[in-house]
């Protein structure tokens, strides 16, 4: 195509109108062409250059792709294609998060089934192949989705997480937590999920708070008195009515003051003895009186009367008073209910002291038959009969509502229990400092997650409970031995062949049931060792992706390249997720951080500001978006709409407005350029004029270019993407088409050859390809579009993402300049403002305006002031010293406008005969300009205009007819009536004038002739 045959044009020509959809499916083949393979190229060419290290998060594709998904795609694109075009060699492999109990829940919805007992009934080699089977149930469109969107990734050998190799690396690295005593087995309270039957970790804990109402009782608990005399009560208060049934002792601070109030109750029909700590006095609702006032200490060691005589309680002492540093004032009573079976501290209170234990409720959440009148019924329903049962008894003192935070399953939903269990945990406790000292190593953005949310985690680290009782996981690869106790944690494959009893087959699925079934021999006593029956925490597999998706220890040179990563990015809901598991383990394992940067994303919400769901049903289809607007549209709203860690309002409405203001724009500048450049067949190789011999306008904007790449540079590299991208607007929207492009067209309307029209030419030239390549990694597609057709032939490489990142000239920056014409255009918006607030319109010439400013200022705007005269419709333009401003400011004729502080502008009203003519025939000139439009005329058609008006316009019409000609690409003008049939025509009112108007079209430049 670009064969140098002067006849041709260099370029090809373009619609006014860009498909932007249309456009970047081609683009997709074109970079997907035999031979072509743009995205590999991409990265090969960086290969030996410094590596820019990325992992991905690993999605699950066992649903489709939410729009929250294709944002954090795109910003890791953009991301990724900047730092290849900046020279670094950037891998990029894809990855799929595949075990857990999200998978697991899917799988046990389709099957119709509720609990682990149907699950074991239904089978665990069938349940788990069907869950291996549903994690790519949504691959095609995913795979989709991503590359329309345009995320280069190689998706083609991405990491699995439920593959052998994986596994076994997920292994290698929980027998290096194990060799350091760090993983144990312990007897705790922990997060349960009633639904999943499962414990859950203190991070997932973390991910699921929400804020519900739940009942608030007062309760009161009848001291045992040696003496019979008047009951006395303890008041103690819970949100929890259920756990009353594990109740084994009350707690009060030994220091805190206590009193005994006499409480004038139901409506003072009756008197009761009611201790409770004296600074909550204002629970009680009743008229009382102090009886007695005490330190807590005092209580210690009281019996009082079980409230509910069901439970079993095994081992030790129970239902007496204790005190504890633990308990607070802030709210409540004073006196605290311990259920050790169901909170973390009462266990361990209870433990200290050698107290009894009781749970009456299984594993599914609901009451054991230990408690016949609630029996089978889930805790959190028994609760009103709980409270029902305490009226009866007249143990209730008042009851409540109460909106409090509290966790619930981050996948299943189901309000979370904390009950006491056997699991295994990492200790992940006596890590804290190393975590802390690894943390400090890391970038955080927004950089106060550092030290806030997830240092304040951090700080308060608790044992990661990483077992789970269930199926469809990486197995927990510790055996114990039935004969001695002994455990053992198996790192390799190999490992658990040589241990074994029975020859295990080369090619085992190491998930259950299969690897249930491996037995390995006692060192110790030579007995028999059976796995233990857990899987982990998905969060483990997807914590180990730096090392387990190179299969490292057992290959290890990819590992030792790409270790730590340089940069992740997610949703903000991975602080406490991903960002942690994988801190976790590379802490455990290595000491070390796993990635230097992390860049927390913002939540999609829609857009009334809801976030976004499936069920509430707000989510905006992707396709539809891609199928209408495009990618690139998509793309740049989200990069434009605020900074990265914001959350982000999205509907079609807003792409479809952020595509009308941006990409149109860009693209009616570039369509402006080739337009006129295939008409002139400009070639910019034929020409070589250096920038400081172009005009001011050229210079200035190709200034403007250079500062620009600078500060978009500067904001990316600190992940401040809609600094960049916003920055990027706004030179294409008011720099270069509302400013340079406006201001310069006619340059390009000369026909003959003409210095200044080929440093024009030039000029956009540059600048359309050095903005093609800064915008390249924001907007792949339509750059792409423009590069191959401006400047392929000149770079002679096959793709603007082959491109190096333009770098800025610095000689090429004019700060002078761009002060100047700062300057001026605030100048033009206030003469503006003066023709408006006078009801002048622009197209009425005036005869002045008078800037009265400081010399510094005056200086600037000298020469510059062709422009300030053109773009206020005015003859003259006068620079006066401030000391003259009370003079002009008297004078009537003038419309004074204060610019800024030392700056004011004086636009002179007065109209004359000839000011008059001349607007007239401005006024003309706009009415054939739009008869142009209604035709659809192309840019550069050449008309015949004809008039018929009276003798005063005539007159005007003549004076100017040359310009009326220059400005409608007229070839003549004339007096005429005639009507023709390729005669449009129309009468027209200016002002108190008719004028009837004609024009025909006599010749068309054809824009596809070739
Ligand atoms: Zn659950
Ligand atoms: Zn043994």
């Amino acid at each position: 195509m670009f064969d140098g045959d002067r006849n041709m044009p260099y370029f090809r020509s373009e619609t006014q109108k860009a498909n932007f959809a249309r456009l970047e499916e081609e683009i997709l083949a074109l970079w997907d062409r035999d031979g072509e393979k743009t995205f590999e190229r991409s990265v090969a060419r960086r290969e030996g250059s410094d590596k820019f290290v990325f992992v991905e998060g690993p999605p699950t594709a066992n649903g489709l792709p939410h729009p929250g998904h294709i944002l954090t795609r795109v910003v890791k694109d953009l991301v990724l294609r900047y730092k290849t075009m900046r020279g670094f060699y950037v891998k990029r492999k894809a990855g799929w998060d595949t075990h857990g109990l999200p998978v697991e829940i899917e799988v046990e919805k389709e099957l119709g089934i509720n609990n682990k007992g149907e699950i074991e009934k239904y089978g665990v080699e069938k349940f788990n192949r069907r869950c291996k089977d549903s994690v790519f149930r949504y691959e095609k469109e995913w795979v989709n989705a991503t590359k329309r969107v345009g995320f280069w990734i190689d998706m083609d050998s991405p990491y699995i997480t439920f593959d052998n190799e994986y596994i076994e690396s997920v292994w290698w690295s929980l027998k290096e937590i194990w060799k350091k005593g760090l993983l144990y087995k312990g007897h705790k309270v922990v997060p349960y999920c009633p639904r999943c039957e499962t414990t859950l970790s203190s991070h997932e804990v973390a991910q699921g708070y929400q804020d519900v109402e739940d009942p608030s009782v007062y309760v009161k608990f009848k001291l045992k008195q040696e003496k019979e005399s008047e009951p006395l009560y303890l008041l103690a208060w819970t949100t929890t009515p259920w756990t009353l049934l594990g109740n084994i002792a009350l707690a009060v601070h030994p220091l805190h003051a206590y009193v005994k109030a006499r409480v004038k109750v139901k409506d003072g029909a009756k008197e009761e003895n009611i201790i409770l700590a004296e600074s909550r006095l204002d629970v009680l609702e009743d008229e009382y009186e102090i009886l007695e006032r005490f330190n807590g200490k005092e209580l210690e060691g009281m019996k009082y009367e079980r409230l509910f005589e069901y439970a079993k309680i095994e081992g030790g002492e129970s239902h007496k008073v204790i005190t504890a540093e633990f308990v607070t004032l802030e709210e409540g009573t004073g006196v605290v209910h311990i259920a050790p079976a169901f909170g973390e501290v009462d266990y361990e209170v209870c433990r200290e002291k050698k107290l009894g234990f009781s749970q009456p409720v299984n594993n599914e959440g609901r009451f054991t038959n230990e408690v016949p009148p609630l029996e089978g019924i889930f805790v959190k329903d028994a609760d009103k009969h709980i409270i029902e049962m305490m009226e009866q008894r007249g143990v209730l003192y008042k009851e409540d509502r109460h909106l409090h935070s509290y966790p619930f399953c981050w996948r299943c939903g189901s309000p979370l229990l904390y009950y006491a269990r056997e699991s295994w945990f990492i200790a992940m406790k006596s890590l804290r400092d190393n975590l802390l000292a690894t943390n400090e190593k890391i970038n955080w953005y927004p950089a106060h997650l550092k030290y806030g949310r997830f240092g304040n985690f951090l700080e308060n680290i608790e044992d990661w409970a990483l077992s789970r009782e269930r199926f469809w996981g990486t197995p927990l690869n510790i055996w114990i031995c039935t004969g001695c106790g002994k455990d053992y944690c198996v790192g390799s494959i190999e490992e658990l062949k040589d241990r074994a009893k029975n020859p295990v087959s080369g090619d085992l699925d190491l998930h259950r049931p299969y690897i249930d079934e491996v037995v390995l021999k006692c060192d110790a006593c030579g007995g028999e060792m059976r796995r233990v029956k857990d899987v982990i925490d998905c969060w483990y597999d997807s914590g180990s992706a730096p090392f387990a998706q190179w299969h490292y220890p057992f290959a290890d040179e990819e590992f030792k390249q790409n270790f730590p990563a340089d940069f992740i990015t997610e949703a903000i809901d991975q602080t406490r997720g991903w960002f942690y598991s994988l801190l976790a383990v590379s802490t455990a394992i290595f000491d070390a951080p796993p990635y230097l940067n992390v860049l927390s994303l913002g939540h999609i919400l829609d857009e009334k500001g809801v976030k976004m769901s499936k069920s509430k049903g707000n989510v905006v289809d992707i396709n539809a978006i891609f199928d209408n607007e495009g990618a690139d549209a998509l793309r740049w709203y989200f990069f434009t709409a605020g900074s990265p860690s914001d959350d982000v309002r999205f509907s079609e409405h807003v792409i479809i407005e952020k595509q009308k203001k941006f990409l149109n724009t860009l693209w009616n500048s570039y369509f402006f350029f080739v337009t006129y450049a295939t008409i002139d067949k400009f070639n910019p190789k034929d020409k070589e004029i250096a920038v400081e011999q172009r005009n001011a306008m050229d210079r200035w904007i190709i200034s403007r270019l250079n500062t620009l790449t600078k500060e978009v540079i500067d904001s990316i590299e600190r992940f401040e993407i809609h600094v960049a991208s916003r920055k990027i607007e706004d030179f294409v929207i008011n720099d270069l088409s509302n400013w340079y492009i406006r201001r310069s067209r006619r340059r390009f309307w000369i026909v003959e050859e003409n210095f200044d029209k080929d440093c024009a030419y030039l000029t956009l030239f540059e600048v359309l390809v050095s903005l093609c390549k800064l915008l390249a990694p924001f907007v792949p597609f339509v750059t792409e579009h423009i590069y191959q057709n401006i400047a392929r032939a000149e770079d002679e490489l096959e793709s603007v993402h082959l491109c190096d990142y333009p770098s800025p000239d610095e000689s090429l920056i004019e700060v002078e300049l761009e002060d100047s014409m700062e300057l001026v255009s605030g100048l033009v918006e206030a003469g503006r403002r003066a023709r408006s607030d006078a009801g002048i319109k622009i197209r009425q010439p005036l005869k002045e305006v008078v800037v009265v400013c400081s010399e510094g200022k005056r200086e600037k705007v000298a020469s510059l002031v062709g422009i300030l005269k053109d773009e206020l419709n005015v003859r003259d333009v006068k620079l006066e010293d401030v000391s003259l401003k009370n003079e002009f400011a008297a004078a009537d004729e003038y419309k004074q406008v204060e610019v800024d502080e030392d700056t004011t502008l004086f636009l002179d009203t007065c109209l004359d005969k000839s000011l008059i003519e001349e607007g007239l025939v401005r006024d003309l000139v706009r009415r054939i300009q739009g008869m142009r439009k209604d035709l659809d005329l192309e840019y550069t058609a050449k008309i015949r205009v004809m008039y018929e008006c009276d003798e005063e316009v005539k007159e005007a019409i003549n004076r100017f007819s040359e310009y009326i000609c220059e400005e409608t690409l007229a070839e003549s003008i004339e007096e005429s009536s005639a009507k023709g049939e390729q005669v449009y025509d129309k009468k027209w009112k200016i002002g108190e004038k008719e004028v009837y108007l004609a024009i025909e079209c006599v010749s068309s430049h054809s824009l596809s002739s070739h």
